[in-house]
């Protein structure tokens, strides 16, 4: 056997999970590559005698395309006929919300309570249906998620200029140099301190729109167990319900 494993990295354990990086130093390896598995497991290999610190580097610089691999390799198709749900829980918020619909010519949501939402629309029509459950969830994110981030950002110290929920498939958030945040909408099926890290996440490319150790740094004095968090919400695609994307 050639291949030899480096040291632990610093930043990230080696493993066979979703969003884990394992290094592996190869005799014939010329350069770095990344590759990821279905699954979400990423492997780097590397020319023998690489220093840990390249490789974090390397890993840093192709970290988001990283991210949206895993992202994408770690989503599990959608059951084609999962049923519409009669509860949903926003567990970044600690809210469970009951869902009633009725049946109504003029489609729609309305929501009744912090815990009641009913969707109205043609009975069968599920795929309505799931429209305006979607159209529910954004409200709900920019009501939660924009005075929280809003929030946070005063208590750290940080600027950003604007604020953008969006549905994304791929990514939790992104930070412009503009200084516009866009989180997912799907953050509110997180747990609050996941939320909270990826809010502290974009807030820091508002200094620093890379991800260097001088990034990392700043992000680790905000919250000093970035690395679980991060890793966490790698396989949190697990917690959002299927009809949100489908
Ligand atoms: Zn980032």
């Amino acid at each position: 056997m050639s291949a030899r494993p480096l040291p632990q990295l610093p930043l990230f354990a080696a493993g066979e999970r979703a969003g884990e990086i394992a290094v592996r130093a190869s005799p014939r390896a010329r350069r770095l590559t990344v590759r990821v598995y279905p699954g979400g497991r990423v492997e780097v290999t590397v020319p023998r005698g690489t220093r840990p610190v390249e490789v974090q580097g390397f890993v840093g610089r192709h970290r988001d395309w990283i991210d949206a691999r895993v992202r994408e390799l770690s989503t599990h198709p959608l059951p084609a006929h999962e049923p519409l749900p009669a509860r949903v829980a926003l567990q970044a918020v600690g809210r469970e919300v009951a869902v009633r619909y009725v049946e109504r010519r003029r489609p729609g949501r309305r929501r009744l309570a912090p815990d009641l939402v009913e969707i109205y629309g043609s009975a069968g029509d599920a795929a309505g249906a799931r429209r305006w459950l979607r159209a529910w969830l954004a409200d709900e994110a920019e009501a939660e998620l924009g005075p929280w981030l809003g929030r946070l950002a005063a208590e750290r110290g940080f600027r950003y200029e604007r604020l953008q929920v969006r549905r994304q498939r791929t990514r939790w958030g992104s930070c412009s140099r503009a200084g516009t945040i866009s989180l997912n909408v799907s953050l509110l099926f997180q747990p609050p301190a996941v939320v909270r890290y990826l809010m502290l996440h974009e807030l820091g490319h508002t200094r620093h729109m890379n991800h260097s150790a001088r990034y990392w740094r700043l992000v680790a004095s905000h919250e000093p167990d970035f690395r679980a968090l991060d890793r966490e919400l790698t396989g949190g695609w697990r917690h959002v319900p299927g009809w949100v994307y489908g």
